[in-house]
């Protein structure tokens, strides 16, 4: 007997949408930690959610909109380094690799992302290319 595929959230964990970055997307629940929030805006472009981005978005390097590019899919995220972020900090970063395929064509987003809390929630201020 096959066993059935465990349900997985676009971010990579081994939860459903609705009870991982979905809960954050509601507004149901606010992303603890950088991580979370960096997990959930990656859901958020594999799922259009522009609202979702711009809400998270610090409002000093927020753009006015987002234009998501109709060639671009993402294939996968990897969190590959993680600094403060915690209940005591007020600053954090994360450090991903965001596969896509562009027009077919395969590449990956290495960033380095800067998180500050503002008025208790996580927001993405910006980031560095590490490649
Ligand atoms: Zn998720």
């Amino acid at each position: 007997m096959a066993r059935p595929t465990l349900p997985t959230c676009p971010c990579g964990l081994a939860e459903p949408y609705e009870n991982c970055c979905g809960r954050y997307h509601s507004g149901s629940a606010s992303a603890p930690t950088p991580e979370a929030l960096m997990r959930s805006r990656y859901t958020a472009f594999t799922r259009k959610d522009a609202a979702y981005l711009l809400r998270t978005w610090h409002p000093d390097t927020r753009p006015p909109s987002i234009d998501f590019d109709p060639a671009l899919t993402w294939a996968g995220l990897e969190i590959l380094e993680t600094t403060d972020g915690s209940a005591f900090h007020q600053s954090g970063t994360v450090t991903f690799r965001a596969r896509y395929k562009d027009g077919g064509r395969a590449g990956a987003l290495h960033e380095r992302s800067q998180f500050l809390r503002v008025a208790g929630a996580w927001v993405y201020v910006d980031g560095d290319f590490i490649e």
